[in-house]
């Protein structure tokens, strides 16, 4: 950054008046003001992706009557890309900027504003000069009739809930605003205020929530040996059935689903939910692969770490659960069978290495197509058993000293709190070697770069435990596809599994599947009723209108089931490994 830029940036101060007339058509109005301006031009720049979610969503989109002025008078505001606005402020010290933000996409990485409530997605609301990325502003929210709380981790300026400072713009960005009627309630955990913030009504129990949470919290507080914020926020968008999450510095968005709360395994789910988020405040937010901060809001940031990221932090919102001991270990091993399945059934785990696949999240994962599970995995779902396997690891060849959590903890003081910055593969790499106590460059060769099964036994097996495949006995037999069916009842082939009787004998994505044999079908689940593995059948489809028959030879379905059982008189070193592992 120039001299001239940094006095600019010194001297300006900006504020942001938010208001919704029109909230229920989904508007947001925003005047910017900037004065102080001691620069020729000024650009104006709105992100194009919002940290935690890795695609280019193109905020600037929803973006629409940007006018500006300044002294009294307008001035032009051309767009000179996609995401920059240009404005001459030769001799001129201050400025208005007007602009309305259409906000109508449910999810937790986009704005939405409706009657009920307005939830700001910042990536997506507010515009910043792009020489002022470290400048302090105030945000003044005027809320929709009778709205009457904003709930956000920005601090409110003279005790008024409705200003708000921002720091900087990495702090506003990474601090997700919810204005309306929420249903605010709180408790204090390891120094720190935390505030759940419930909109959308459900059938949760505040005082069971807030016990609760506070286990996670200090469960996940104990692994890192600190809690860096003061106050930290949970807004929870309660809807008839909603998903995910998304972290921020010191809050996070989650959506639930508001009828589950009652019910043991939606409520577990939602424990998971609320321990992911939380764990990220320190992975990823803090301590992060070295690209993930400072950000660059203008274009993809590309990481091989994701498995790091965010697939650790899969593993350990079901350790952390488990450690809370507020279930079973029956269900935390439920949730491992899950990652384990997911994986062995994937034909992309035999494509597309872990590392692979966080590099390449900004154009596969975020963005699906009907055959990405022949040729993609998730780095969440391999990164969890990677996670696994170097707990274990750790836990084993210390004989119980050491876990994940000892390297966490070692990476985030040197890295976040000594070095002050993001980490490299091999740096996280040397942690791991730290605490296991030897080199693992075959583990990275099989695991981390390349396609290697896992060997879950050898793994499991320090703790006394093995996988069983339910289905090895099975001799079903399969087509390898999946299907959607219409409301005019037709079956129509959605993906088509690589190396199944179906990829194999060329049924396709879109076909509609009319016959089998001859016989008109109406019902996907019951296709090959009746079949064994070897039988020729003819599969009749409508391809483009066209009617077509294919012989088809079906062969034995490759799923697998695993279930994780204790192996027979384990002994005591598989006893120090389990009870270290599992909390037990
Ligand atoms: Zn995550």
């Amino acid at each position: 950054m120039s001299t001239t830029i940094s006095k600019a940036a010194a001297s300006a101060q900006i504020t942001y008046n938010v208001s919704f007339p029109e909230a229920q058509a989904h508007y947001a109005d925003i005047e910017m003001h900037i004065t102080g301006l001691q620069q020729n031009t000024l650009e104006l720049k709105m992100p194009v992706w919002t940290p935690g979610s890795y695609l280019v969503r193109e905020f600037a989109k929803n973006i629409e009557s940007l006018t500006a002025e300044a002294n009294g008078k307008p001035v032009a505001a051309p767009k000179i890309n996609k995401n920059t606005w240009q404005i001459v402020t030769k001799g001129i010290s201050s400025v208005t900027v007007k602009y309305r933000v259409y906000a109508f996409e449910l999810s937790v990485r986009t704005s939405f504003i409706d009657a009920s409530h307005a939830f700001l997605s910042t990536t997506g609301i507010f515009i910043y000069p792009a020489s002022m990325l470290h400048s302090p502003a105030i945000i003044h929210i005027k809320p929709y009739r009778n709205w009457d709380k904003v709930s956000t981790s920005l601090e409110m300026v003279n005790n008024d809930p409705f200003t708000r400072l921002s720091p900087s713009f990495d702090i506003l960005f990474d601090s997700p605003i919810e204005v309306g009627n929420q249903d605010v309630f709180g408790f204090d955990a390891s120094g720190v205020h935390y505030e759940i913030c419930m909109y959308g009504g459900g059938n949760y129990d505040k005082e069971k929530l807030k016990a609760d949470i506070h286990k996670i919290v200090d469960q996940e507080a104990a692994v890192f040996g600190e809690n860096p914020n003061k106050h930290y926020v949970f807004i929870v968008h309660n809807r008839q059935r909603n998903g995910g999450g998304l972290e921020h510095l010191s809050s996070t968005v989650l959506g639930a689903s508001r009828d589950n709360y009652t019910n043991d395994k939606g409520y577990q789910s939602f424990l998971g939910l609320v321990a992911h988020e939380h764990f990220h405040l320190w992975n990823v937010k803090r301590l992060r692969p070295i690209v993930l901060g400072p950000f660059d809001y203008d274009n993809e940031n590309y990481t091989t770490n994701l498995w790091i990221a965010e697939g650790f932090t899969e593993y350990y919102q079901g350790i952390i659960v488990r450690r809370t001991q507020l279930f079973p270990v029956q269900n935390y091993f439920d949730v491992l069978e899950g990652e384990f399945n997911v994986l062995e059934n994937l034909p992309g785990k035999n494509v597309q290495t872990v590392a692979e696949s966080s590099f390449d999240a900004w154009i596969k994962a975020y963005r699906p197509n009907e055959n990405s599970n022949n040729t993609t995995i998730s780095y969440y779902n391999k990164g969890a058993i990677i996670g696994m396997m170097l707990d274990l690891e750790i836990i084993n060849d210390s004989k119980g000293k050491y876990s994940l959590d000892d390297a966490m903890k070692y990476m985030y003081t040197q890295y976040y709190k000594i070095k002050k910055r993001g980490y490299t593969d091999a740096e996280f790499k040397a942690a791991f070697e730290k605490f296991a106590g030897k080199k693992l460059d075959d583990f990275y060769a099989r695991y981390i770069n390349g396609l290697t099964p896992i060997d879950y036994n050898k793994y499991l097996g320090y703790a006394g435990y093995k996988i069983e495949d339910e289905l090895a006995d099975k001799n079903d037999a399969a087509l390898g596809i999946t299907t959607t069916t219409t409301a005019a009842k037709k079956i129509i082939v959605t993906s088509v599994q690589r190396g199944t009787a179906a990829y194999i004998d060329g049924i396709n994505v879109n076909d509609e599947i009319t016959a089998i044999d001859g016989t008109p079908v109406t019902d996907a689940a019951t296709l090959i009723n009746g079949k064994n593995p070897g039988d020729k059948i003819e599969v009749t489809v409508t391809r483009d209108g066209q009617a077509m028959t294919l012989p088809v030879t079906l062969l034995k379905s490759n799923r697998v089931k695993y279930n994780i059982v204790t192996v027979e008189s384990p002994t005591e070193q598989q006893m120090v490994v389990r009870k270290k592992w599992l909390s037990i």
